[in-house]
């Protein structure tokens, strides 16, 4: 067979580029491989065509697709390399024609006999993936008519191999993403559950000793009170912990667990009373509240707002120092309410502004970390107004400390009634 690249008509080269597009379109491997077979049986004008497959862990081939609509029995079918004549054109890595499979020492009867077909010439050329290692056979069987193939037929059988090659190499990167995926949405899932069994299980051993010290502590002499109450706050620090872990529930399940109706913002962030907020207070700290006069109607969960505003206000205090200043404002921005907080606390880095957002995300590193928490109130915040339809943000504060915006949709009457 001459090796120089022989020219194709406009119409085969136009069928070859239509099933590249194909290609690039579908992510469907068998659809793409029937696709293949029937063009090669069409364009090399044969009886039929077919697609093996290397199975890398046995070695074998398997038939993947044929004009013939692969049986089952076929599909099962292994075809061992060294004794096949698909075998001999992926070890050799080479094409072949052989004109009179009879007359080939290599040559399987059973195929034919399980799909009732003659076979009495292969046209094979080996297909790779794109390290160019051969994972394929790819055979035009029988010329129509009974003459031989062309250069062109060949030729284009190579084209489709190539291309079949880099589908097979596509489904295969596509699966192991898919299933890299699929372990990883596992795993996600098996920390939710833990977190949710854990932060439960640890609810009902805690009440238990906070019950017992607040009542061991009003029973002990003066004495003891310090003591008590060292013991007291750790467990009540305890109870914010999985506090926030159980609020994780609520982000996991969704909007089917809100629980939301017409509420003014502003009505809600003063009955939250935040100017006496006993730890921004136990620090000495003063939380300044400014609200506008008019009402900000929002469609919201009352709740899980108060865990969102809750979670900022609990970072400010934490994340400032003792005797600090923070300012939170309530605005109508546009069509939306604003709901800010400032700090003068230690600040956020510019390039962890989005990474604060993330579960368990923390700026120090957890090992060498000053303050507490496990990382979680931030994303549990996000999560929820996102679950409301709105966002939230940080920003760094001009002066010094950060601040923090929440943005959530009004509900307005329709424009026309204004
Ligand atoms: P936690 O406070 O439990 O560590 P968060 O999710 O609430 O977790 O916050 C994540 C990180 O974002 C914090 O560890 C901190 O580094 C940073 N951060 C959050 N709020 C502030 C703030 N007001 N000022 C400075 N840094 C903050």
């Amino acid at each position: 067979m001459n090796t120089q690249r022989p020219k194709l008509n406009a119409e085969r080269m136009a069928r070859l580029v239509e099933i590249s597009r194909v290609l690039n379109a579908t992510t469907n491997l068998d659809h793409l491989l029937s696709r293949i077979i029937s063009e090669a049986a069409d364009l090399t004008n044969a009886e039929a065509a077919s697609i093996l497959l290397l199975d890398p862990k046995t070695q074998q081939l398997h038939f993947k697709a044929s004009s013939n609509e692969v049986p089952p029995e076929l599909a099962n079918m292994a075809v061992s390399l060294d004794s096949s004549i698909a075998g001999a054109i992926l070890t050799e890595n080479k094409p072949m024609y052989i004109q009179d499979v009879s007359k080939d020492s290599r040559w399987n009867q059973n195929v034919d006999n399980t799909i009732a077909f003659r076979t009495r010439s292969i046209l094979g050329v080996p297909m790779h993936n794109v390290a160019q290692q051969p994972v394929g056979v790819l055979e035009a069987l029988n010329k129509k008519g009974g003459g031989d193939f062309s250069v062109q037929d060949f030729e284009t059988l190579s084209i489709l191999a190539d291309i079949a090659g880099v589908a097979v190499e596509q489904a295969r990167l596509f699966n192991e993403l898919q299933q890299a995926n699929a372990e990883l949405n596992e795993l996600d899932q098996l920390k939710t559950d833990f977190i949710a069994i854990a932060s439960h299980e640890l609810r009902t051993p805690l009440s238990v000793i906070l019950g017992y010290v607040s009542f061991l502590r009003d029973e002990a002499g003066p004495e003891m009170t310090a003591q008590f109450d060292n013991v007291l706050q750790a467990a009540v620090h305890l109870r914010a912990l999985i506090q926030d872990m159980l609020n994780l529930r609520y982000v996991d399940a969704g909007t089917a667990a809100l629980a939301r109706k017409k509420v003014d913002l502003v009505s809600l962030v003063q009955e939250m009373n935040l100017e006496r907020d006993e730890t921004a207070v136990a620090k000495n700290q003063t939380v300044h509240v400014t609200l506008p006069d008019q009402e900000l109607l929002v469609l919201v969960d009352q709740d899980m707002m108060e865990v969102i505003i809750g979670n900022l206000l609990n970072n400010a205090v934490k994340f400032s120092p003792k005797g600090g200043r923070i300012e939170i404002k309530v605005q109508r921005q546009g069509r939306e309410a604003w709901f800010r907080i400032k700090d003068n606390g230690v600040g956020i880095p510019e390039d962890q502004l989005e990474r604060i957002f993330k579960r368990f995300y923390q700026v120090e590193s957890p090992l060498r970390r000053q303050h507490e928490g496990m990382g979680l109130g931030l994303s549990i915040a996000k999560e929820l107004v996102e679950l409301h339809g709105g966002r939230v943000w940080a920003e760094i504060s001009n002066r010094q400390g950060s601040e923090f915006i929440i943005a959530l949709r009004l509900e307005l009457p329709p424009t026309g009634l204004l």
